[in-house]
């Protein structure tokens, strides 16, 4: 399948989720989540009309920007050790992976202009699952006033891999709640009106909660 063919049956899907949830489908941005992919898989995302790219690994991240350079918006999605920020921190435009103030420190330190951060929850109790508990959110994000290269846009969260529609919908309730939250505090550093959630098996359920940047792989630029 090309990448315009995918990217057609998860628009048709977006929209019907959006039909549910009586939202715009212009306010869902998708990322394509270019790990997976070769380069050429990746450009051909962008001339299928996706603009967002998203890489968890620097290396891939590196190898992707050098081709495709400002051409893309650029989303880090992963883990970031605090000592790969300075390879990939020119280049990144969202890290959707902040879960801890040595990161935050990191980040501060190597930009040189503000960069647009997503609070990493854990909101399922899969171990494998990366981000601060629910509980640590509101003062982790207090405590990042100081780190004035840090925009906090929004919250982040991975659902567990199950086929229990409920229990994935329950990880994106919380984190709507949470980014409510969050934007109670009204902090100038803190807006905090985006979500990034919903994967290939259930970016549908995520639109329906409140997402309004989804990641999607495997089903769109393949695995
Ligand atoms: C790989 C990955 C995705 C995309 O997963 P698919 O199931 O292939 O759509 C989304 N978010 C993160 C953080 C990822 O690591």
């Amino acid at each position: 399948m090309t990448v315009a063919e995918n990217l057609a049956v998860i628009q048709d899907k977006i929209k019907k989720a959006c039909e549910l949830a009586n939202r715009h489908a212009e306010d869902i941005r998708i990322i394509a989540v270019t790990k997976y992919v070769s380069i050429d898989r990746a450009k051909e995302a962008l001339e299928a009309g996706i603009h967002h790219l998203g890489e968890n690994r620097d290396e891939g991240f590196l190898a992707k920007y050098n081709e495709i350079g400002n051409n893309a918006t650029w989303h880090f999605i992963g883990t970031l050790q605090s000592r790969k920020v300075k390879q990939i921190i020119e280049y990144v435009d969202y890290i959707h992976s902040l879960d801890r103030l040595s990161l935050a420190k990191e980040i501060n330190k190597r930009a040189n202009r503000t960069i647009k951060c997503f609070v990493q929850v854990k909101t399922s109790d899969e171990e494998s699952k990366h981000g601060l508990m629910e509980e640590e959110v509101i003062e982790f994000v207090k405590q990042l006033e100081p780190y004035t290269n840090i925009e906090v846009v929004g919250l982040m969260t991975m659902a567990p891999y199950t086929n229990d529609e409920d229990k994935i919908r329950r990880c994106f309730q919380t984190l709507r709640e949470l980014k409510e939250r969050v934007q109670a505090l009204h902090l100038p550093y803190a807006p905090c009106t985006e979500l990034s959630m919903g994967m290939s098996n259930d970016f549908h359920i995520a639109i329906e909660e409140g997402a309004t940047f989804v990641r999607v792989g495997s089903s769109l630029v393949g695995e």
